[in-house]
């Protein structure tokens, strides 16, 4: 602590040197360092306002300041207003006593996710049984099992499916459903406490105590340092005592970037299973099951057609089935028809397209690869410029619909043969390249987190 407001001292002269003093009196001198957790500098600002002017007019200086004196070990910062101090403290305060008092009040698990709801085909029944398995005898053979897979194919319901069925069956069981987010939280809160010098030791106790632990979207562990560090050690406790652990995850151990080889060998000590996307007669069932639940009625050929036409997440296809019965209701019909589920689908594409656009597509390659603008859409060919490039032009033809030619221009007016071969060769090359392959999938994540 000592040393951290040390370095902050010194980050604020340096600020001071580089901006206009009233402004530095006014907004950056009173930010208080809190600490620095997972490579992200916390700190408040006193007023909203402050914030506001610190976020809107000196990010930058700030952030320029703090890599100086702070090098590797912090990659970002964030300022916290002190409503938004409190809102996430209390916040977390609630997480805790939902986890302490997890063994009295099913409230951990969404009661909508059973078995008995999840439809099985070919692209699922291997993890189906794995998590029927895990439910009915935890802790005893399959440990730990690791689900993964795209974004909504659901993961999250196995999951939930299976904290359910332990809390019917092995009530006396203490068994907690956790995102990866949430646990990080978890644990940040538990440092941040100055007062309390048990926090971090009831944390401990709290996920160590447990009999099973489900830890949702381990994925975004990768880039906290910290967190895994203390996740590594829950897992062997817990491990050892033979509790059962269940973790899901959008893609492999071995693609999760920045995970510890020593984590990646314990996830695929159990059984790695994926999940893949339903095929065409059990996205039918789904759709219908969905719409037996909510009470639609339905054309048949409204589910064929959602079916047919949305083949690559079932958290979209359900989407849409609810905006076809919305319509329909909106229009005063009893039955929604395959027009309603064609507007639907259109709005949903139309919604799709205006979202992403092809600055979004450039700003997260500027990003991933820490290149410029000019670099990209430039004539320079070393070969991290070069391969950024060929990327780029790749995620537009991949993202948008845009004639070859158009995306040319944006790349210095180079002509649609040139645009077509290096989209051509990021394809092929995704079809042996691993690593290539978790690059699209992050930059892809990028485009649309910012969309
Ligand atoms: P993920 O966690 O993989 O992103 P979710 O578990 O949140 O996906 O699933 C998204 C939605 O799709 C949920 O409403 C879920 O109930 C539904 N879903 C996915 N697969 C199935 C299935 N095989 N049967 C029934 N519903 C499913
Ligand atoms: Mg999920």
């Amino acid at each position: 602590m000592e040393k951290i407001n040390d370095q902050w001292q010194e980050v604020l002269k340096l600020v001071e040197k580089e901006m206009n003093s009233i402004s530095y009196d006014l907004w950056v001198k009173s930010l208080e360092v809190l600490k620095v957790v997972d490579g992200v500098l916390l700190l408040a600002a006193n007023t909203a306002l402050a914030k506001a002017q610190v976020k809107k007019n000196h990010f930058a200086v700030i952030k320029l300041c703090i890599a100086e004196v702070f090098g590797d070990s912090v990659k970002e910062f964030e300022v916290l207003d002190p409503e938004e101090r409190s809102q996430i403290e209390s916040k977390l305060a609630e997480d805790e006593k939902r986890v302490e008092v997890i063994g009295e009040r099913p409230s951990s698990f969404m009661p909508k996710y059973t078995f008995d709801n999840f439809i099985v085909g070919d692209s699922n029944n291997f993890v189906f049984a794995a998590s029927k398995g895990v439910a009915e005898n935890p802790g005893t053979k399959i440990n730990p099992l690791f689900i993964y897979g795209g974004v909504g194919l659901g993961k999250t319901h196995l999951l939930n499916a299976i904290g359910n069925e332990i809390r019917k069956n092995k009530p006396e069981l203490n068994a907690l459903y956790i995102t990866c987010e949430k646990f990080t939280i978890d644990y940040i809160n538990s440092l941040k406490k100055k007062n309390n010098e048990n926090s971090v030791q009831l944390f401990r106790e709290k996920y160590r105590n447990l009999d099973v632990l489900i830890i949702d979207d381990i994925q975004s562990i990768s880039n906290k340092k910290e967190t895994q560090e203390e996740f590594f050690h829950t897992f062997n406790e817990l491990y050892q005592s033979k509790k059962q652990i269940i973790i899901a995850s959008d893609r492999h151990p071995s693609e999760i970037a920045t995970l510890s080889e020593r984590m990646k060998s314990r996830f695929a000590s159990g059984l790695v299973q994926d999940i893949q996307m339903p095929d065409y007669e059990t996205r039918v069932a789904i759709l219908e099951k969905k719409a037996e639940e909510e009470g639609y009625n339905l054309d048949r050929d409204v589910v064929e057609y959602l079916a047919e036409n949305i083949d690559s997440n079932v958290r979209e296809m359900e989407g849409v089935l609810i905006k076809v019965a919305l319509y329909a209701s909106l229009n005063g019909k009893h039955f929604a028809t395959l027009e309603d589920a064609k507007i639907a689908l259109k709005d949903k594409m139309d919604n799709e397209r205006s979202e992403i656009n092809i600055d979004k597509i450039f700003n997260a390659v500027i990003q991933y690869y820490n290149v410029s603008k000019e670099e990209l859409i430039g004539k320079k060919r070393t070969k991290e410029i070069a391969e950024a490039r060929m990327i780029c032009v790749y995620l537009i033809t991949e993202m948008l619909t845009m004639p070859l030619m158009a995306i040319g221009s944006y790349f210095g007016g180079r002509d649609h043969t040139t645009i077509m071969h290096s989209r051509d060769k990021i394809s092929n090359q995704l079809k042996i390249d691993l690593k290539l392959k978790t690059q699209i999938k992050d930059l892809k994540a990028l485009v649309n987190e910012s969309a």
